[in-house]
């Protein structure tokens, strides 16, 4: 097992929201670190994405839960994201339901969802 607490947080290819991410896993998990497994607008890619390319995301979050012993898994999508051109309540809403697929997966941790608003702030949405 790597040394230090970790979390895990499922997010936008999108630089802008990296840091604010990560530091909200951080502080609200309490853990060192965060790993990311990033894909262009994963609250839309986790309920479209093909069998084969959900499987792919499962395995790369598996990796840190049973490697790295993640303590929460926060699932996040983003204002102004390219990949996911939306307003808030349908961001917020597809965020419900990519959550809805990742405790699908029975992990045995914390599964959160965040928006991150046009201020690059963080709010808690599942
Ligand atoms: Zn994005």
């Amino acid at each position: 097992m790597a040394q230090g607490t970790f979390g895990t947080a499922i997010n936008c290819i999108d630089g802008r929201t990296q840091e604010p991410v990560a530091a909200w896993v951080k502080a609200n998990a309490h853990v060192d670190f965060v790993d990311t497994v990033t894909v262009p607008g994963p609250d839309q890619a986790l309920t479209h994405a093909t069998p084969e390319r959900l499987d792919t995301l499962r395995k790369m979050v598996e990796i840190s839960v049973n490697a790295h012993g993640s303590e929460m898994i926060a699932v996040a999508g983003h204002y102004d994201c390219a990949a996911f051109p939306a307003d808030r309540a349908q961001h917020v809403a597809a965020i419900r339901d990519a959550v809805a697929v990742v405790r699908g997966w029975g992990l045995p941790v914390r599964v959160v969802g965040l928006w991150v608003n046009e201020q690059w702030q963080i709010e808690q949405v599942v």
